[in-house]
């Protein structure tokens, strides 16, 4: 046995890319344009001003307990209800390693979020990819049959479907003997969460993330909801991996975030608007889309192919997402800015498509 066959070889995800430079616009990695809550200001400030940096050479909270808190208040929960990690990737690769550990392949869907397959590939954790219908979309029933879990994310990304609470209940239900994830990055922007759930079915975990919605992808900061006794399974893997994966500052402000409910849900209905707005005007130019119920349109247009789109608008500063894999490399997922970014973008793709149609 070589050296290279002792070591762990992975292909790994690759993020969209974070241009730096002025003017550009950036609907690529479905951030949210609006700034986090004005109290997430106000909690940098103050430990800016009071003496917190000596507190720096101190272990954080290793159950990061005033955040987790927060978040259970903002929910109806219990603590014990909750997880936290930095950012839902960490919380679902937590919950692949807890929740994800028998030889029947794993399920999701062919298209969704592209770190599943990654985190299968790297725990070594068999799965199946279960196509979508011709729409895109999630068929409830495709899930039912013997499988060593199951994870969906709903919305769904790239593609923006919805499921309903009773499809996603009706996946938990079919499904006692596995964990079933709900991966809700984007719930907050026009569906109904599969929380309550987690108080009726002991096989449902629901993930959160703080990237979309509440405006702060760059603290890192994502949670799961579970019935207690998946929770402290989880919270045992991350025990025996890293004991203080949230930081000082990220608990702190994190926690000042999830106290503003009224900010973020005022933020998403400016979204909302602006994504229908939006998808009016795209429409207009001909391009073809299903009803989103996130942050992104995922488009495409039936004359001039989406790589072309992607670099005439990338050569005007202007960054959307495209994937060069099967069924969707002629679709784009556009983020949905403010109102003068999809200005801006629409008449970028109005020039573009008049020089080439
Ligand atoms: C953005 C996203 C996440 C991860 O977000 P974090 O920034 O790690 O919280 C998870 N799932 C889906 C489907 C996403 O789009």
């Amino acid at each position: 046995m070589g050296l290279e066959d002792k070591i762990r070889r992975v292909t790994p995800y690759t993020p969209g890319e974070q241009p730096k430079g002025a003017g550009i616009i950036k609907l690529n990695t479905n951030e949210n344009p609006y700034p986090p809550s004005p109290m997430v200001r106000e909690a940098l400030e103050a430990a800016a001003a009071g003496g917190k940096t000596d507190e720096l050479r101190l272990y954080p909270d290793p159950a990061a307990s005033d955040l987790t808190c927060a978040i259970a208040s903002a929910y109806g929960l219990s603590p014990e209800e909750v997880f936290v990690g930095v950012g839902s990737d960490d919380v679902l690769a937590m919950s692949f390693l807890t929740f994800f550990n028998s030889d029947i392949p794993i399920l999701f869907p062919d298209i969704t979020y592209s770190f599943y397959d990654v985190w299968a590939e790297l725990f070594r954790i068999p799965y199946e990819q279960v196509p979508l219908d011709d729409n895109f979309e999630i068929r409830a029933e495709d899930y039912r049959r013997e499988n060593g879990g199951i994870v969906i994310a709903n919305p769904n990304a790239p593609t923006g479907a919805l499921l309903r609470p009773e499809e996603i209940e009706e996946i938990v239900r079919s499904n006692p003997d596995s964990v079933v994830i709900v991966d809700e990055a984007y719930i907050d922007f026009g569906g109904i969460s599969a929380l309550p759930l987690i108080r009726k079915y002991e096989n449902v975990v629901v993930v959160q993330t703080f990237s979309k919605s509440r405006s702060a992808a760059g603290l890192r900061i994502g949670w799961a909801m579970a019935g207690k006794k998946l929770i402290r399974y989880l919270s045992d893997v991350k025990y025996s991996f890293n004991s203080y994966t949230m930081n000082r500052p990220s608990i702190e402000i994190g926690t000042a975030c999830v106290r503003d409910g009224a900010y973020f849900r005022e933020c998403c209905a400016k979204i909302r608007a602006t994504r229908e707005r939006t998808a009016e005007e795209l429409r207009g130019l001909g391009f073809a889309m299903r009803d989103s119920s996130a942050n992104f349109l995922f488009v495409t247009h039936p004359e001039v192919p989406a790589e072309t789109i992607f670099e005439e608008l990338k050569a005007r500063g202007i960054y959307v997402r495209w994937w060069n894999r099967p069924r969707i490399r002629n679709h784009l997922r556009i983020t949905i800015g403010t109102d003068d970014e999809m200005r801006t973008l629409a008449a970028a793709l109005g020039d573009i498509l008049g020089k080439t149609v």
